[in-house]
């Protein structure tokens, strides 16, 4: 037990920096599935935060820390003298059952270094999940990698195992995948996940006809891509972001702030912290796309392509359209009520059915959750503005950002007189870099 122990701190500290790990988007329960243990839930299942931040709910672990690769980003690059173990399949399979069985985990989130060749590792991953789902008739939630370079028909067996897969993109572009992950290509990744993408698709259409096809991959697909180790901007990466949605109709993408790893010219220096900032506000905006009707070219474009550090994406979006607002609130449509910074997809909801009774004014849009703190500068009820409301830059800026950041915002930039909406082509570029990396 001691043996199988060590592998597990050894492989699960290796998993650490693989964040794509929710587990949303399927919903099944044991006693649809002729018995056997294990349920899904469609919204995250036993979710927790490991002291960086991350999400640790899974059971998250490798199969191996070995790897034939040597990525300069990752700290289970070949050249990196660290400690490595593998784990039999039988081994990781009776360790998830056992955990599962405690109440530790509800599910298994399996990724692994590439160890001999791509069509090995899947072998040995594809005879864990059997051993799970085959023989422990585990039905819970199993996440697992596809492994870049594999024979279709290795994926395809992972496919038909696991609720979700992901083939991690890791670099933003091609040029900083030549550089930091020489041995990897861009076509050896888009390819997996294409075939992954086609085979999900042409599933739901054979699942509507017939009752007894199996599920590939239900929860759909995600991915992974490193922010911070390369010099991608934020425009490129969220555009990058939409395309895949589009093409690809990932479930996710997930971002993870480069934490330093190696000592490489190439990369940031060891004492750079991950940008974290950066990355809480590329999931903002990923949100923004897929649940606010947001186009990645109305967040970001060539003339302002970093995030605002100081202000969310869409408080940014806001202030710099004001020819956008004031918004009526009994006239206007779900999408124009969405753009009004403290509405939100409840609250948007609830307005609608709301006014369908009565006209709406502020009292009644306080108790139907809209913050008004917020949305106050950016709409009207019937043609009204809040009584006595200031419409001044600095009551505007305070009411969309948190004390800290308004104080971070003042120190930032000697005070001036400016008109409102002269704040946001003030907040340059650079600003990251003089920014703590606070979230
Ligand atoms: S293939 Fe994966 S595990 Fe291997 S070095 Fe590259 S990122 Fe790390």
């Amino acid at each position: 037990m001691d043996k199988i122990f060590n592998k597990l701190q050894i492989l699960g500290a290796a998993a650490k920096y693989d964040v794509a790990c929710t587990s949303s988007g399927v919903d099944d329960s044991a006693s649809k599935n002729n018995g056997g243990i294990g349920n899904k839930v469609s919204c995250g299942i036993c979710h927790s935060f490991a002291a960086d931040g991350r999400c640790i709910s899974l059971l998250k672990v490798l199969m191996t820390n070995i790897c034939i690769y040597d990525c300069k980003y990752c700290v289970n690059r070949k050249s990196n003298d660290v400690q490595r173990a593998i784990f039999t399949p039988e081994e990781l399979a009776e360790l998830t059952i056992q955990f599962y069985k405690r109440n530790y985990i509800e599910g298994l989130f399996l990724s692994s270094g590439v160890i001999k060749n791509p069509d090995y590792t899947c072998e040995l991953i594809i005879k864990t999940l059997s051993l799970l789902r085959n023989v422990y008739r585990f039905n819970g939630y199993i996440h697992a990698k596809a492994i870049p370079g594999a024979d279709e028909k290795l994926l395809n067996a992972i496919g038909l195992l696991a609720d979700r897969m992901s083939v991690n993109i890791e670099m933003p572009s091609q040029d900083s995948l030549k550089l930091l992950a020489p041995d990897k290509s861009k076509n050896a990744i888009f390819k997996p996940m294409g075939f992954v993408a086609q085979n999900i698709s042409q599933n739901t259409k054979e699942l509507a006809v017939y009752k007894k096809v199996p599920k590939f991959v239900p929860a759909g697909q995600s991915t992974q891509m490193i922010i911070g180790a390369s010099p991608e901007t934020d425009n490129h990466i969220l555009h990058l972001t939409e395309n895949l949605y589009k093409k690809y109709k990932l479930k996710r993408v997930f971002f993870s702030a480069y934490t330093p790893v190696s000592n490489d010219s190439l990369l940031p220096s060891l004492d750079t912290k991950p940008p974290l900032l950066r990355e809480h506000r590329l999931y903002q905006a990923d949100w923004l796309m897929r649940f606010y009707n947001f186009k990645a070219d109305e967040i970001l474009d060539d003339e302002s392509p970093n995030f605002n550090p100081f202000l969310d994406p869409k408080c940014n979006w806001a202030v710099k359209h004001p020819e956008f607002f004031p918004v009526e609130i009994n006239k206007a449509s779900y999408e124009e009520l969405l753009r009004v910074p403290g509405i939100g997809v409840k609250s948007a909801l609830r307005v609608i059915a709301a006014r369908k009774h009565s006209h709406l004014d502020f009292a009644a849009l306080k108790k139907l959750g809209v913050v008004l703190k917020r949305a106050q500068y950016f709409l009207v009820c019937k043609g009204r503005k809040t009584d006595g409301l200031v419409i001044k830059e600095d009551n505007i800026l305070q009411s969309l950002m948190s004390k800290k950041e308004f104080n971070m915002y003042r120190n930032f930039y000697t005070p001036k007189q400016l008109e409102f909406f002269d704040t946001v082509k003030l907040l340059g570029d650079s600003s990251w870099q003089a920014l703590p990396n606070a979230k």
